[in-house]
């Protein structure tokens, strides 16, 4: 049956930001190495059906809000018209650049790319299945298992092409009269915001009392004002309890606060999580048990049970991001290639891409409360900040998170406009062991929103400039 035997000195199963960033950090390393993923390129989830042609479409979504929100300044554009082949030729446009320039990457390190599905079949061997179908065999000395995760799904949802998850709606197979997003967490939010946008009627659904659960309250709430305008409705604390297709529309039934009722939809959205992919890769044949999330367990230096296998990225725990991937892909790699190395990151930053944008790291408040760690708390709305009102929005917040007795900043969070960008200074401060003091001291330009984060740092003392909020 096996077609062809191949060695590996490292192989990496799986090629998203993870598996890629594993693949060619060993290859710089000096190491001979074997990626293997489905797709023609590189790139994973989050280049082909993911991180990036959402953004390419939450682009679209702010130039069509901005436009909307400039009659407040005396500017009118009209309604926008949307060309759907076009919107999706533009999303597809990025991720074909991007994708083709990491196999350019990949060639250029001499990486021997494997199009294909990957199965261990045992301690240092497995069994790739093409494209095509045929199958070969290849032996490794090392191996770094990267194959990420796919989207959770509800037991109670009819298993049909109106009941999308985040890859199909990322397809915009047509702008539905009236969408329903179940589940308020990262993806639902950000594509309930994608669809509002193109016209659609959108309806949010989330089981628990809020949007984000888990993420500080300050931070969500500016969000959930928000969203508010651009969506139909949100229901809170509500469950699907079923939902059939009936003909072109999905009739729906909500168990909620004040019980069950039913309602029509075009189209439905299941955003509710993500399972990481450790099934079907013949882990059983390396003898590698998984938690009870499905997670494959590893130390620091991303080493499973098997000195010479790793997992990095969503299939070896949360949180599930990309950028937490590829530092944990890299450490594998480094430690694959010899080197004494852990993953030990003092922050990792979670950004949620809607407007306004949420992004944090490092220490919550909450946390601090539930961990008992005694910290002193500095806030700076954005409507005491110049920047935020020349570009009409003083709903946004900065937070920082500082350890009572010295000032340490344990923690960072931001909602408004670009606070994804803001958050990368909050992540270095936190790396950096700064105190709330270096980042108040630090002369930030003037007139920009990253003095949001010199003002939170000063208030934490009670000296900010434009905030009197003792
Ligand atoms: P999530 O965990 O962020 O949110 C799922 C939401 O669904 C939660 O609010 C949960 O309470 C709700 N929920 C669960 N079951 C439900 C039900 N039966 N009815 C209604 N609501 C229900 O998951 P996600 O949004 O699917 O995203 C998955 C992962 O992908 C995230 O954890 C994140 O790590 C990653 N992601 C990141 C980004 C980003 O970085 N911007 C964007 C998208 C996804």
């Amino acid at each position: 049956m096996a077609k062809t035997d191949q060695v590996a000195e490292l192989v990496v199963v799986g090629g998203g930001p993870g598996g890629y960033a594993a693949a060619f950090h060993a290859a710089d390393l000096g190491l001979s190495v074997t990626l293997i993923d489905p797709e023609k390129n590189p790139g994973g989830v989050c280049l082909y059906r993911g991180c990036i042609p959402s953004k390419a479409l939450l682009h679209v979504a702010r130039v069509i809000g901005e436009a909307k929100e400039s009659e407040t300044a005396g500017v009118s554009f009209g309604a926008p018209k949307i060309d759907l082949d076009k919107l999706r030729t533009f999303k597809t446009g990025v991720v074909e650049r991007l994708t083709s320039g990491l196999g350019q990457l990949s060639r250029a390190r001499k990486i021997t790319f494997i199009q294909g599905r990957a199965r261990f079949t045992a301690a240092n061997e497995l069994e790739v299945t093409g494209v095509d179908g045929a199958k070969s065999r290849l032996s490794f000395t090392q191996a770094i298992i990267a194959t990420g995760s796919r989207a959770a799904t509800l037991k109670t949802l009819p298993d049909h092409e109106r009941v999308m998850n985040s890859r199909q709606a990322l397809d915009l197979p047509d702008i539905p009269k009236r969408l329903l997003v179940v589940g308020g967490g990262y993806i639902g939010a950000e594509m309930a915001s994608v669809y509002a946008a193109l016209g659609s009627k959108v309806t949010m659904v989330e089981l628990t009392g809020g949007l984000l659960p888990g993420v500080d309250r300050d931070l969500v709430k500016p969000l959930e004002t928000r969203i508010k305008t651009v969506l139909e409705s949100l229901l809170l604390k509500t469950k699907v309890a079923s939902a059939k297709v009936q003909g072109k529309a999905v009739l729906v039934e909500f168990d909620g606060p004040d019980g069950k009722r039913q309602e029509t939809f075009d189209r439905l959205l299941v955003a509710v999580g993500r399972v990481p992919n450790s099934q079907d890769i013949g882990l059983d044949k390396l003898g590698i048990a998984v938690d009870d999330k499905g997670f494959i367990p590893v130390d620091l230096a991303r080493r499973t049970k098997l000195a010479h296998i790793f997992a990095i990225g969503d299939v070896a725990g949360q949180p599930m991001l990309a950028h937490k991937a590829s530092h944990e892909g890299q450490v594998a790699a480094a430690a694959a290639a010899g080197k004494k190395v852990a993953f030990e990151p003092q922050a990792i930053p979670a950004v949620v891409f809607t407007d306004p944008e949420v992004a944090w790291c490092g220490l919550t408040e909450d946390d601090a409360k539930r961990t008992g760690v005694e910290v002193k708390i500095g806030k700076f709305p954005w409507a005491a900040s110049g920047r935020a009102l020349t570009m009409g929005r003083s709903d946004g917040l900065t937070k920082i998170v500082v350890e009572a007795a010295t000032g340490r900043v344990l923690g960072v969070g931001l909602v408004g406009p670009g606070a994804g960008e803001l958050i990368a200074e909050g992540v270095l401060a936190v790396e950096m062991a700064a105190v709330a003091d270096d980042l108040a001291l630090t002369i930030h330009p003037h007139p920009t929103l990253s003095e949001t984060v010199m003002e939170a740092a000063a208030s934490v003392f009670g000296k900010s400039l434009h905030y009197y909020g003792r």
